[in-house]
Order: C-alpha cells, then sequence, then structure tokens
C-alpha cells in the first residue's frame, strides 16, 4: 500500500466526497479512505439537503441524485408540555423548477455522491479506519497510517473530512477533542407510513415536504431542539441536547425521543407508523469558537471535523459540502501552479472560507451557543409562558381583553422580573447580530 498520491481524504461523508470529487475531476491522483462498509453506511442527518452547496459541485444534480421530497414549509414549534405556540412559512415559490432545499437519506445520498467521486477517477477504499498521520522529521504531514498490514500511504497533501469525533486529527496532535458543552448527541427514529398518508397528513403532494423543528420544554430543561421531516415513505424525527447537560441531568436520550414522540403535538403525526431505524450521532455545536486550526503543513480539515455546523439555522451538511471543495479546489490551484502544499500556502483555503458564508455565519453567531447554554430560561421558562399567554388569550371566557394582557404581561415579570426581561433581551440580541 505504500504508494504516493496527489492527495488522500479521510472520510466519505458529506465533506469528504466533496473534496474527492473536486479533486478527481482536476485531474488529481486521489485516494478517499472510508471506514464504514460504504460511503454513508455510518453517517447520520435529519436530513435537508441544501441545493446550492450541491449546485456548486455538480450543478445537474438533480436528474438523478436520490432526494426524497422538496421542502415547501418550514414550521417552528415552542412546545411546552401539553401544547405549541408555532409558526408556519409555506409558499409557492418553493414549488420552482429547481427547489432550494430537500430531505434525503444520507445513506443513499452519500453513496451516490461518491460514485461521482469515483466516476471523475478517484480511487475509494472503504471498511479501513484511518488511525493517524505520518509526519516527516520536520512535522509536516506526509502521509495516514490505516488499520491495514503495511497500511501507510503517502500524499502531498492529506483532506481530514472524519467528521465530528476528528479522532485523527486529535491523535496527531493538531486538534483538541470536542468539548462536552460545545456537542450536542442527537437521536433519531425513521417511521414508516404510506406516501398518501404522509401526503394527507401534511397537507402536501406528492414530492412536497413539510419540515418541523421544535424547541420547548420537551427537551427537559437542556440546550437542545427536535425535529420531524418528511421523506417520500418516512418521517425523520430525532432530538439532541448538549451533551454536558446529559451528563449533568442524567437523562437517557433514548427516553428525551420517546417523550417527543409521546407529545400531543406530535404523536398524531406518526401514528401507525412502523420503526425501522433508530441512531445516535454527535453534532458539532460550540459554533466558531469551537473551530481549531483549519491548515497547517500537509493538512487541511473540513465539515464537522473542523467545527462547521451553524445550529441557530440547522445547517451543517451545506458547510461541508462547501469546506470540502473550497478545499480541493485550493489545493488543485496550488498543485497547477506547481506551489508545495506548506502551510503558508494551503492558508488559501483559511482566506477563501473567510470569505465564504460558512465562516461568516459562524462568526455571526459566535456568541449564541454559550448565551443560549448558560440561560436555559429559553428553553425552559419561555415556552411555558409563551403557551399560557397563548391559551389565556385565545380562551372565550368572559374576561375582557385587556385584563387579559395584563395578566399575561404580570406572568412574564413574575417570572423573570422586569430586569430578567430585559436582560434577557439584550442577551439575545447581542448573539444575535
Ligand atoms: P460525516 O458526514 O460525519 O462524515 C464523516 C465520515 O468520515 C464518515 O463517513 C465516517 O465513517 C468517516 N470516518 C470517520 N473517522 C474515520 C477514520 N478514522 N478513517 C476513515 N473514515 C473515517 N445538517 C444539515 O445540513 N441538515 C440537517 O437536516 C441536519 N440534521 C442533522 C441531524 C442529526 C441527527 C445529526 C447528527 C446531524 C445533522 N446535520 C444536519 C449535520 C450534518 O449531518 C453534518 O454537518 C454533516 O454530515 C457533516 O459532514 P462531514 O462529511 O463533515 O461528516
Amino acid at each position: 500500500m505504500a504508494e504516493h498520491f496527489d492527495a488522500i481524504v479521510v472520510g466519505a461523508g458529506m465533506a469528504g466526497n466533496a473534496a474527492t470529487y473536486t479533486l478527481a475531476k482536476a485531474g488529481l491522483n486521489v485516494l478517499q479512505i472510508e471506514r464504514g462498509e460504504y460511503p454513508g453506511s455510518k453517517n447520520v442527518q435529519g436530513a435537508i439537503l441544501y441545493a446550492n452547496a450541491v449546485e456548486a459541485l455538480i450543478p445537474d444534480f438533480r436528474e438523478d441524485a436520490p432526494l426524497e421530497r422538496h421542502v415547501i414549509e418550514q414550521r417552528m414549534w415552542i412546545l411546552d408540555d401539553r401544547s405549541y405556540v408555532g409558526t408556519h412559512f409555506r409558499s409557492e415559490n418553493f414549488n420552482e423548477e429547481k427547489p432550494n432545499r430537500y430531505t434525503i437519506i444520507r445513506a443513499q445520498f452519500d453513496k451516490w455522491l461518491n460514485k461521482q467521486a469515483k466516476d471523475a477517477g478517484a480511487m475509494v477504499i472503504c471498511e479501513t479506519t484511518v488511525l493517524e498521520l505520518l509526519k516527516d522529521e520536520t512535522g509536516k504531514v506526509i502521509g495516514v497510517r490505516c488499520d491495514r498490514d503495511n497500511g501507510e500511504v503517502y500524499a502531498d497533501v492529506v483532506v481530514l473530512c472524519d467528521g465530528v469525533n476528528a479522532l485523527v486529527g486529535q491523535r496527531s496532535g493538531i486538534r483538541q477533542e470536542v468539548a462536552p458543552e460545545h456537542a450536542a448527541l442527537a437521536v433519531k427514529e425513521m417511521h414508516f407510513l404510506p406516501r398518501e398518508v404522509i401526503n394527507e397528513r401534511f397537507n402536501i403532494a406528492d414530492n412536497e415536504g413539510v419540515v418541523i423543528e421544535i424547541l420547548g420544554t420537551v427537551t427537559s430543561g437542556m440546550l437542545g431542539t427536535g425535529f420531524l421531516y418528511t421523506n417520500g415513505e418516512s418521517i425523520a424525527l430525532g432530538i439532541g441536547c448538549i451533551v454536558s447537560d446529559f451528563v449533568e441531568k442524567k437523562i437517557n436520550p433514548a427516553h428525551l425521543l420517546e417523550k417527543l414522540k409521546a407529545h400531543p403535538s406530535i404523536a398524531p403525526l406518526i401514528r401507525g407508523s412502523e420503526v425501522k431505524e433508530y441512531a445516535a450521532h454527535l453534532i458539532p455545536e460550540g459554533g466558531f469558537k469551537g473551530v481549531p486550526e483549519l491548515s497547517g503543513d500537509g493538512w487541511v480539515i473540513c465539515g464537522d471535523a473542523a467545527h462547521f455546523v451553524n445550529a441557530a439555522h440547522r445547517e451543517g451538511s451545506n458547510l461541508a459540502l462547501t469546506s470540502g471543495r473550497i478545499a480541493a479546489e485550493n489545493i488543485v490551484a496550488l498543485k497547477k501552479a506547481g506551489k508545495p502544499m506548506s502551510a503558508e500556502n494551503l492558508k488559501l483555503y483559511n482566506q477563501a472560507l473567510e470569505e465564504s458564508f460558512v465562516l461568516k455565519d459562524l462568526k455571526k453567531y459566535k456568541d449564541l451557543p454559550d448565551t443560549l447554554w448558560r440561560n436555559k430560561q429559553f428553553v425552559t421558562t419561555y415556552p411555558e409562558l409563551l403557551a399560557q399567554a397563548a391559551e389565556r388569550f385565545l380562551r372565550v371566557d368572559g374576561v375582557d381583553k385587556l385584563t387579559k394582557e395584563k395578566e399575561i404581561a404580570r406572568s412574564f415579570r413574575k417570572a423573570r422580573g422586569v430586569l430578567g426581561l430585559v436582560g434577557d433581551a439584550v442577551k439575545v440580541a447581542r448573539a444575535w447580530r
């Protein structure tokens, strides 16, 4: 196996496949190594796919990529134990010729994207785990060591796309372990139902989809969110909370999912379904503060391994696809210019990311994860207050409306105090800037 490549890509998820495809299409000799049985076999997502990140790689991907439904309606539900207060946005504009968001099943999509990389000329090896980076006497990364006999492979540059655990980078001393307060543990089930039942329950046509993002007391006082996404013939339902909150509260994630399934607003949507898959996975949710060094002598890091998830907008796959593509484009540019893959030259990748939405968005929300984590009232007190306010306002019981408004205002003041309310508003406004 002691062969030399232009580039080695570790991992065949969104970031790894985007990088491998871009490198191979430009004619580089690229080896991709994936520990799973096949690309996508180990990968978990909700999953909403953002089309523009795929279009930047493969403009006509819609012709044969495995896509479930295009999203025409987005709901945001804030739950207390018996109700939800929500917003819906549904638009006929999302029924466009080239829809903007799709639901997908990762095992199928990753396999398809990886095939495009193979067809472009990449060599892909599965069921092989990269253990660590190989370095020369100056510390420059010159290849990887895998869990195979004679498993040393060499390359000018290694593209690390090994996902949230990022063990290869950790073992090789180029990044730290993800802090427990910067990672969410998410659990997910697939609920199978006939297509017509899903269409009827969500008031949609055959290929149209609805996504529901869920906040509130269903996370049992921990910082986290739930989701419900419609696929063609299944519903993906999941919930994730910050790992250190799980540890502190001693709550079993599986119990949290049971609580979500039993909620009176969720149960009717999945009634009669057959559950066929259960998965658990980490999500890097520390935002910009969790981002490590992005490149060095002979290496770059992309996707979840680089902590590229915008938790505020539930985006991760697009940041992974984009960072993998941008890393590869800069490697191709260096290769074509005959320049070495030195730390100095690979900074091109960092600069390109700075100019892209990836780092711009993460920087915009840099204080949001910590602000929410330190102020649990946003996921406990406020959802309850909102539900009580809505119920009080809508119930027609002979109490005049002005009195109702005063009661609602009083309930907020009683729960948080005037200073607390102002302080909370300032905290959110600052973190959202
Ligand atoms: P991954 O997709 O995790 O891929 C990493 C790959 O590396 C895997 O194939 C793994 O097997 C391989 N690997 C790991 N270690 C090694 C090794 N040592 N050697 C060889 N191979 C290795 N994002 C969205 O945009 N929309 C959503 O709806 C959404 N929902 C989500 C719901 C859940 C429950 C979760 C967990 C995440 C969700 N995300 C979502 C985030 C999104 O899934 C990730 O941001 C995205 O998958 C990151 O892609 P990646 O390529 O960096 O990592």
